[in-house]
């Protein structure tokens, strides 16, 4: 299968859009024939997580054969989930919430980063590539611990996470500063998401002019702007479907609504793709927090990143220039590469496009959009905990509050919110939703939230506090270039 960049005709095959990450031209790699592919549910009906995952990444990434992709998906998942399902479904009131944060670090990210690390060196063998890969990763929180978590110890690869000082939960922090293995380096930087995520996006395309063959040595991404950390992701909007499917909930062929707590624009991409493969998925709802960019834009086709950067209680969504849309202007717009290097370059450079009327139009065929306050979030934590006694995380509750916006215009089918993270990683925020006097210690917080709820702690999440600090690097927003090339050119 090709893969053409959103900016220009540029063609790969998908093992080169796994290892590149990103195109050299700044764009970012789609399937060149997405809508000739097709995967209906029913293909999928009575199929476990990994057999389900084999089908849809051979399928999008077929220079793998059936049987290798089922051996890598199974190294990928086997037994490093809480539950064998790997993303359950659950029912909470009359809507379900697919339960996404059962992996090693907590948070949705392990889904897609459990499965990285093998497609980037599956990748790099049958191509050839005897240097070593370097990824790269800006991160708002959780993307950091899951791609150390993925990455740490595998050999023929180094892995290099820059996060926003001050930008990230305590139990954020300690998860990636206690980070061991022999290839991970760990850094903070003094800016927010958006710089650390330019930083990495600038280093790439300095990179690209430099000759760090002759170090021996290749970049990649571990972001959402890799096809190879999207693509697995797409699984379980099908799992979802099938479930519900199987727990006579809904009939095959019913559409269903997801509202995804949306950064990025990665998560709710996938589910896109997921309906182009001819999943029936009504509307993807974008959620968003106090930054809601993505909310005037899905309404009114305006993107403008000129505005207040807030700092808020669900701050892996605290993001004012999502990636991937870029993705999704391309396939809007029939895959006019001129016009999106255009919007591109107007966002960069002004700060701010706006689409045309058919793009916007074609857009709201697929999407809705809201947002909600902190306070809001906190209120429907509590009013989540007390009403259906399920306990939810701050993004979540997000796309909990979002739900209830998107239920007053009555929508058909049913509605299946993504739950991105466990309450245990926001648990200073979860805690006072619930009316309680959090400890000043956010580990202590951790313990009155279990006593509290009985909820109990993850495992990767317990006995944190007792681990050794091993990075604690702070660079300049603009540092990062020289930081990595230090790293690199040893
Ligand atoms: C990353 C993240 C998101 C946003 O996902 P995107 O793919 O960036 O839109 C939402 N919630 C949590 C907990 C996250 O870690």
């Amino acid at each position: 299968m090709l893969y053409q960049s959103t900016r220009s005709n540029h063609t790969v095959n998908s093992l080169e859009a796994i290892l590149q990450g990103i195109a050299p031209d700044g764009g970012l790699y789609l399937p060149k024939d997405l809508a000739s592919l097709s995967l209906p549910p029913q293909q999928m009906a009575d199929k476990s997580f990994e057999e389900m995952a084999a089908i849809i990444l051979q399928t999008l990434f077929d220079e793998f054969t059936p049987s290798e992709m089922a051996e890598m998906v199974h190294r990928a998942y086997g037994g490093k989930f809480e539950t064998d399902d790997v993303t359950p479904t659950v029912k909470v009131g009359k809507d379900y919430v697919l339960e996404l944060f059962r992996g090693p670090t907590s948070a949705f990210k392990d889904v897609a980063l459990s499965m990285l690390p093998v497609l980037i060196t599956e990748a790099k063998k049958k191509l050839g590539i005897t240097e070593k890969i370097m990824i790269l990763t800006a991160t708002s929180g959780d993307t950091g611990k899951a791609a150390l978590e993925g990455f740490h110890d595998v050999e023929g690869t180094g892995i290099i996470v820059f996060y926003p000082n001050g930008g990230v939960s305590a139990v954020q922090k300690a998860q990636m500063v206690t980070q061991e293995g022999s290839n991970v380096t760990v850094c903070a930087i003094d800016g927010n998401f958006d710089d650390a995520q330019t930083g990495v996006k600038n280093t790439f395309a300095a990179c690209a002019a430099r000759d760090l063959k002759k170090h021996g040595v290749m970049l990649s991404s571990a972001n959402s702007i890799n096809i190879g950390r999207l693509a697995p992701q797409i699984v379980y909007y099908y799992k979802s479907y099938c479930d519900l499917v199987a727990a006579e909930e809904i009939r095959m062929g019913d559409p269903v609504n997801f509202v995804v707590p949306t950064g990025n624009f990665g998560d709710i991409l996938a589910g896109y793709f997921a309906k182009c493969l001819g999943l029936p998925i009504g509307k993807l709802v974008c959620a968003s927090n106090r930054n809601d960019v993505l909310t005037e834009f899905l309404n009114t086709g305006r993107y403008d990143r000129r505005r207040t950067f807030y700092r808020t209680n669900s701050p892996s969504m605290d993001i004012l220039v999502s990636s991937n849309l870029e993705r999704m202007l391309y396939l809007a717009s029939g895959g006019d590469f001129q016009k999106v290097a255009a919007y591109m370059k107007a966002l960069n450079e002004e700060g701010q496009y706006v689409v045309d009327e058919d793009l916007l139009q074609s857009l709201k065929q697929t999407f809705s959009a809201g947002c909600c306050s902190e306070d809001e979030t906190l209120a429907t934590i509590g009013k989540t905990y007390e009403t259906y006694g399920y306990l939810c995380d701050t993004h979540t509750a997000v796309a909990v509050n979002v739900a209830e916006q998107f239920k007053a215009a009555d929508p058909d089918g049913a509605i299946i919110i993504l739950s991105t993270a466990s309450p245990y990683k926001f648990p200073v925020s979860v805690l006072s939703a619930l009316g309680e006097t959090p400890d000043a210690d956010e580990f202590k917080v951790m313990e009155q939230l279990n006593q509290r709820t009985d909820v109990p702690v993850p495992a990767g999440l317990a006995g944190l506090k007792e681990r050794a600090v091993l990075h604690t690097d702070v660079i300049g927003k603009d540092s990062i270039l020289d930081y990595v090339l230090k790293k690199v050119e040893v």
